[in-house]
C-alpha cells in the first residue's frame, strides 16, 4: 500500500530506536502479555501426569502393545486419580492459556501412545458434545462418556466410513426422522472408530441429505446400552497404537430419540433449511470437532517424539564403538541436536494453536493444522532417527523405540492426513480452492 500525502509521516530510524529503548527500559512497568513461563499450576499438573506416565503407563506399554487390547485396568487407575474423567478434562480445558491440555497429552503419550489413546480417545467424542451440544446435552452425555472410577466407560467419535476418510463430505450414513415415533433412524457403516463398539456413548456423524455434502451432516449421540441396531464390526489389527481399540461400527435401522441430535432438532432443521436456500452455514459437524482437537493431537505426537529423543540421547551417551561413546561422533550428536530443536519447534506451534483456540483467536492461517502437521512429521522422523541411533537394538522389540516409531506414524494419518493438513493451510493462506 503506498502512503497518501496526507498520511502520518512514517517514523524515522531514530524515532523507532527511541521507541525501542523506551519499551525496553519501561518494560518493568508494563503488563506482561506474553510469556512462555509455565504457571505453578501448569507445572504441578505436568509433573503429576508425568509421574503417572513414568510409574504406571510406561512399564505396562510393551505388554498392552503385544496383547492389542484396551488396558481397562490402567484407564481405571487414571480415573481413580482424576486423570480420566469429566472433572479432570474440564480442569485441563479451563486453563485460560490453553496450555494445560497439550501439556497433559504430551506427558501421557510420552509414557505410551497406545495406552494414552485408550485414555484420551474418549476426548474426541467429548469435544463433539461440548462443541455442538446444548447445555442439557453436555450435562447428560459427557459424564456418561467416562462412567465412574468404579465402572469406567469410554466414548467413540464415528465420522470416517470405508469411502469417506479424507473426504468427509462423502459420508453416506443416513439419518431420517420418523415423525410417528419422534425418533431418528440411522443406517450406515462407520470405519476406523477409536473405541468403536466398546464405547458406551458413540457420537455418529450422519447425513440428512447426501446432496448437501458436509453441510448436510449432523452429529447424533448413540448410547450402546440403550440404542438397538448399533453393533461393532471387525476390530482392526494395526501397525501401531495397538493398545487402543479401533473398529468398524454398523448402524442398522438404529433408532435414537429426537433429542439425541447434538444442538437439538429445531436448530438442525433451521440450518438445513438455510443450506437448501443456498445460504451459508457455519456448522459442519465433523470438521468442527477435528479443527478444535488438532493441537491436542499434535501434543500427543510430541510426547512420542520426546520419548524417543530422550531414550536415544541416553543410549548414545552409554554405547561405545571404536573406543568412544557413539555421541562423540558428530553425525550422532548433530542428529540429537536436530531432534531436540525440531521437537521444541513443534511444541511452540502446538502451544500457539492451543492458546489461539482457547482464547478464541481465529485460525487465520490454519494454525491448528500447522501444529498437527509439524508435530506428526517430527514424531515420525525423530522416532526413525532414534531407531538408527540404537542400531540393531533399535530394530528389536526388546527396546521401545521401534514401538514409538510404529505409534508415531498414525499422526501423519488420522484427524486429517499430512496432505490434507497442507491443503487446509494452502487454502487458508491463499484464499483459493487449491485441490
Ligand atoms: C488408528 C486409527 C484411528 C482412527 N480413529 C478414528 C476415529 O476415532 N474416528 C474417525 O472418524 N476416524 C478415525 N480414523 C480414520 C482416519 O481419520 C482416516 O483414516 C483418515 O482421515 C484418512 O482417511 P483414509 O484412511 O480413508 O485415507 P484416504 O482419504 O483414502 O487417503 C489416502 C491417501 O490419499 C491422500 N489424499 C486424499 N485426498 C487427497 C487430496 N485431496 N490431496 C492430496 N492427497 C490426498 C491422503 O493424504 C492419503 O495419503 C482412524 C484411523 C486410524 C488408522
Amino acid at each position: 500500500m503506498s502512503a497518501s500525502p496526507s498520511a502520518a509521516p512514517s517514523p524515522t530510524v531514530s524515532d523507532a530506536a527511541e521507541a525501542a529503548v523506551e519499551a525496553i527500559t519501561g518494560a518493568a512497568h508494563q503488563d506482561v502479555t506474553f510469556s512462555l513461563e509455565l504457571t505453578q499450576d501448569q507445572k504441578d499438573i505436568r509433573d503429576w501426569v508425568h509421574g503417572f506416565a513414568a510409574d504406571v503407563v510406561r512399564p505396562a506399554a510393551h505388554e498392552w502393545d503385544e496383547k492389542e487390547q484396551t488396558p481397562w485396568p490402567i484407564i481405571q487407575e487414571a480415573a481413580k486419580i482424576g486423570l480420566y474423567g469429566f472433572e479432570g478434562l474440564a480442569q485441563f480445558f479451563a486453563d485460560p492459556t490453553g496450555l494445560t491440555l497439550p501439556i497433559v497429552n504430551e506427558e501421557l503419550f510420552w509414557g505410551d501412545a497406545g495406552i494414552g489413546m485408550s485414555i484420551m480417545g474418549t476426548a474426541l467424542a467429548v469435544a463433539a458434545i461440548f462443541g455442538q451440544g446444548s447445555g442439557e446435552q453436555i450435562g447428560e452425555w459427557i459424564p456418561r462418556c467416562f462412567g465412574t472410577a468404579d465402572d469406567v466407560k469410554v466414548a467413540a467419535f464415528c465420522a470416517s466410513e470405508p469411502n469417506a476418510g479424507s473426504d468427509v463430505s462423502g459420508v453416506r450414513a443416513r439419518a431420517k426422522f420418523d415423525e410417528a415415533t419422534n425418533e431418528w433412524i440411522i443406517n450406515g457403516q462407520k470405519a476406523w472408530a477409536t473405541n468403536g463398539g466398546i464405547a458406551d456413548v458413540h457420537v455418529v456423524i450422519a447425513t440428512l441429505d447426501p446432496e448437501l455434502g458436509s453441510r448436510g451432516h449432523a452429529a447424533f449421540v448413540v448410547p450402546m446400552s440403550e440404542a438397538k441396531g448399533i453393533s461393532q464390526g471387525s476390530k482392526v489389527s494395526k501397525h501401531g497404537l495397538r493398545a487402543s481399540h479401533t473398529a468398524d461400527v454398523f448402524l442398522d435401522d438404529c433408532r435414537v430419540p429426537a433429542g439425541h441430535v447434538l444442538g437439538g432438532k429445531e436448530k438442525l432443521d433451521e440450518r438445513i433449511a438455510r443450506v437448501r436456500e443456498g445460504k451459508r452455514s457455519n456448522s459442519q459437524a465433523a470438521m468442527q470437532t477435528f479443527e478444535s482437537s488438532r493441537p491436542t493431537v499434535g501434543a500427543q505426537a510430541l510426547g512420542i517424539a520426546r520419548a524417543a529423543y530422550e531414550y536415544a540421547l541416553d543410549y548414545a551417551k552409554e554405547r561405545e564403538q571404536f573406543g568412544r561413546k557413539i555421541i562423540e561422533n558428530q553425525s550422532i550428536a548433530f542428529t540429537l541436536a536436530r531432534m531436540k530443536m525440531e521437537i521444541d519447534a513443534a511444541r511452540l506451534l502446538v502451544w500457539r494453536a492451543s492458546w489461539m483456540g482457547r482464547s478464541q483467536h481465529t485460525f487465520e492461517n490454519a494454525e491448528g493444522s500447522m501444529s498437527k502437521l509439524k508435530a506428526g512429521e517430527v514424531a515420525v522422523w525423530a522416532t526413525e532417527r532414534a531407531i538408527q541411533i540404537l542400531g540393531g537394538n533399535g530394530y528389536t522389540r526388546e527396546f521401545p523405540v521401534e514401538r514409538w516409531h510404529r505409534d508415531a506414524k498414525i499422526y501423519d494419518i488420522f484427524e486429517g492426513t499430512a496432505e490434507i493438513q497442507q491443503l487446509v493451510i494452502a487454502r487458508a493462506i491463499s484464499g483459493m480452492q487449491i485441490r
